[in-house]
């Protein structure tokens, strides 16, 4: 496991949680690296899987790199979860963009309403859900 980079997410997600005690990691950096390990796949050298799959996802065409992997909170920190490893999944950074500050069942559910549209439309929205809140804000002018 890479050190510095296992260092760096360790450190994103206690930055995450400044000002939010309860979202301060529950767990150390050897068990998150003994928990990324757990999901990496050695048949194909380090590689991780992303856990959701939605359009632009790098899942089904090839691994994400350690470089790549983000940690996505199940249920976010601004709807109080926990930084435990139970409420963290390996994410690329296109779903963790989408999915934003939706609950994991809710971001899923999402998911599969929109694979029932036909792709032009549901292009759409995928689209405004990989927009950062703040370009939201600029917008709508505020
Ligand atoms: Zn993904």
């Amino acid at each position: 496991m890479d050190a510095k980079r296992l260092k760096a997410i360790y450190s994103a997600l206690q930055s995450r949680a400044k000002g939010k005690p309860w979202a301060a990691p529950q767990f150390t950096r050897d068990d998150l690296s003994r928990w990324l390990i757990e999901r990496s796949d050695h048949r194909n050298g380090v590689a991780f899987r992303c856990a959701y799959g939605a359009p632009g996802c790098s899942r089904g065409r090839f691994g994400l790199t350690l470089a790549e992997v983000e940690l996505d909170h199940r249920t976010p920190v601004a709807h109080g979860g926990l930084t435990t490893l139970d409420n963290l999944a390996v994410s690329c950074a296109s779903c963790n963009r989408k999915k934003g500050a939706l609950d994991e069942p809710h971001f899923r559910a999402l998911m599969g309403f929109l694979f029932t549209w036909p792709e032009h439309q549901s292009t759409r929205v995928w689209e405004r859900l990989s927009q950062p809140p703040r370009a939201w804000q600029r917008a709508k002018g505020r």
